[in-house]
């Protein structure tokens, strides 16, 4: 068997496979592909030269040998140096939570310490992709969330072939990715100057974004560019506009029950919340309007925080573990204290070198009711219902729930 074919059988098609895309970045020989949500894989192009299967991080990422003991070690968020919260100052920067990763990446370009970032962009109006953004103009465009599954680490072998220096922009697990082909790719570790991560709860298949698209019922012929975290007035959610400039919007917390029926099985195995092997980590920042929390991790990043703040491109705020926590900690027990529960279901699981945490009688209830709820929502029967059930009926239920 060929390391092709090893991935094929043992992570594709083991549910393992987080579509990182670091396998297609770094094969020699083009073998693997990103269509329809899914790695396609031609085994007969393969010469074996192991790559793909030394750094995909689906099946094994190792939490202690990459982490750094210097820092403070948190059962939460991994090792870090610093919190805080901060929102960018720029104007025309408007990002998910605060602009803080947009302001980053568009003022290490300015001071030319970058040559280019690894960003998503909106493809064709409808969809999205990963890209190098050499100009502040792309930059800018590729702000905002996108919550759909993204090869980002496709890039690695276009990095690999440009001048520069490049800001790396992922997912805790594109993130895994990245640190593991930066282990065995000197060229690559040269070039890649900065790993932003993202905080992340759980990802969605692009069929959640489908779905919300045939809600406005605008044709795709007509939909000029669709949005996740688009603002109108005070709210924030998924707008889809159409050439004509009509607009369908729906809000984050009317969309945000689709995360439990559209979630890859991958991203329930999945154990970092925090993009823990990161320089920095952002998210949201609930308790403070259109500000984003970032977990500092590196000295590089603390450097370019103090750079951002003495030359007025963002405000920041003091933060710590016990303020996300008071805002996030039930969405992070369903990730993280949660799968050690969940893993029971499961008959291939990722290897982390972490030590299972042991859950108390109310954690165990806890777990069950969530495990449950997402079993449940990812089933056909629960897509069975989406497709009959008017979608602004289930919004006005779930609202008298709440
Ligand atoms: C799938 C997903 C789940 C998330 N879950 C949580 C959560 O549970 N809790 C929380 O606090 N925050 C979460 N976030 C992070 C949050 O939505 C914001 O991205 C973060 O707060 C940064 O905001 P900003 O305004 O500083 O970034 P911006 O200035 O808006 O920049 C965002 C950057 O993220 C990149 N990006 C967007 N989507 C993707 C993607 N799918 N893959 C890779 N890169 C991408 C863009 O290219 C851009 O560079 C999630 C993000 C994503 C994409
Ligand atoms: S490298 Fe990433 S995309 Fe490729 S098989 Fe592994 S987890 Fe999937
Ligand atoms: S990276 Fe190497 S081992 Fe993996 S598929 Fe490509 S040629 Fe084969
Ligand atoms: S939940 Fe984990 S595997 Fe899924 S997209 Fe987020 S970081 Fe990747």
């Amino acid at each position: 068997m060929n390391s092709a074919s090893y991935l094929k059988e043992y992570v594709i098609e083991s549910e393992l496979c987080t579509r990182c895309g670091t396998c297609i970045g770094v094969c020699p020989c083009k073998v693997f592909t990103f269509q329809d949500d899914e790695i396609q894989t031609n085994e007969a192009s393969c010469i074996d030269c192991g790559l793909c299967k030394k750094t995909c991080p689906g099946v094994d990422f190792d939490f202690l040998r990459y982490a750094n003991n210097g820092d403070i070690q948190s059962r939460y968020f991994g090792h870090y140096r610093s919190i805080i919260k901060g929102r960018s100052k720029c104007e025309g920067v408007c990002g998910a939570s605060g602009g803080v990763v947009t302001t980053i990446l568009i003022h290490l370009l300015n001071s030319k310490q970058i040559n280019g970032a690894l960003v998503v962009s909106s493809y064709n109006g409808l969809g999205f992709e990963p890209i190098i953004a050499d100009n502040e103009a792309l930059i800018n465009d590729s702000a905002q969330s996108k919550y759909c599954l993204i090869p980002m680490n496709k890039l690695l072998a276009d990095v690999k072939k440009k001048e520069g220096q490049f800001a790396f922009v992922g997912l805790p697990c594109q993130v895994h990715g990245l640190r593991k082909a930066m282990e065995f790719d000197p060229i690559l570790k040269k070039k890649i100057n900065l790993i932003i991560g993202l905080f992340c709860g759980f990802n969605m298949y692009y069929e959640a974004t489908d779905y919300l698209i045939s809600q406005s019922k605008i044709p795709e012929k007509n939909i000029k560019n669709v949005e996740y975290r688009s603002k109108v007035g005070d709210n924030t959610g998924f707008c889809v506009t159409s050439l004509d400039g009509t607009r369908f919007f729906t809000s984050k917390s009317e969309y945000a029950f689709l995360n439990m029926v559209f979630v890859p099985r991958r991203c329930l195995k999945c154990y970092d919340y925090s993009a823990e092997f990161a320089d920095l980590s952002v998210g949201d920042a609930w308790e403070l309007k259109n500000a984003s929390r970032v977990i500092l991790r590196s000295i590089k990043a603390e450097n370019i925080i103090s750079d951002l703040v003495k030359e007025k491109l963002v405000d920041i705020f003091e933060s710590s573990e016990y303020e996300i926590l008071k805002k996030q900690k039930k969405i992070i027990d369903n990730k993280k204290l949660y799968i050690w529960e969940r893993f029971k279901y499961f008959k291939h699981k990722p290897q982390y070198n972490v030590a299972p945490i042991p859950l108390n009688g109310k954690e165990k209830i806890g777990a069950f009711i969530f495990n449950s709820a997402v079993l449940l929502g990812t089933s056909k029967f629960a897509k069975l219902v989406l497709r009959i059930v008017p979608y602004r009926f289930i919004t006005v239920l779930l609202n008298k729930k709440r």
